[in-house]
């Protein structure tokens, strides 16, 4: 178990259990990663954990704090370490490579709506949709991305 990773769960008022570590530490390895893929990195140190013991302690480290929670429209939500700084993310329409991007205006919420409809927001959620190099590349190649690229993982 990760040093940090418990001080981390103590200091949000969470008990510390080797799975919570387990998903921080998977987090903290790889960003912007889905369940099934935290899963996957958990399993190794804990295999007999299951999909739905992943999916409770993301929710309760969300809930806590710990963990951010993106939800790109269309794609599975998708989870990371870095939280608190109103970054932004840049996703590939193609392979789904997700980059953080830092907010120019810094604090949240960044844009400054019409109207709020006397709501006080706190937040403005913005996603940056494009293609990524690679695939831009890929498609300059061949006119269209091979079934390889877009099948491979980047994250
Ligand atoms: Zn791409
Ligand atoms: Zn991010
Ligand atoms: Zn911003």
């Amino acid at each position: 178990m990760n040093g940090s990773s418990e001080t981390l769960l103590r200091q949000a008022g969470l008990r510390v259990t080797a799975g919570r570590a387990a998903v921080l530490d998977a987090l903290s390895e790889t960003s912007h990663i889905g369940a099934d893929q935290v899963y996957r990195l958990v399993s190794r140190r804990l295999p007999r954990t299951s999909i739905q013991s992943v999916h409770n302690v993301l929710a309760d480290l969300t809930d806590a704090g710990l963990v951010h929670r993106i939800e790109p429209a269309g794609h599975p939500a998708l989870y990371e370490r870095r939280v608190g700084d109103n970054h932004h993310h840049v996703i590939c329409r193609l392979c789904g490579h997700v980059e953080d991007v830092d907010c120019v205006v810094g604090q949240a919420p960044c844009l400054t709506p019409d109207s709020v409809h006397g709501y006080a927001v706190d937040e403005a959620e913005v996603v940056f949709w494009g293609l990524c190099p690679d695939c831009q590349a890929a498609v300059n190649h061949d006119g269209a991305p091979s079934s390889h690229h877009t099948k491979e993982n980047h994250v």
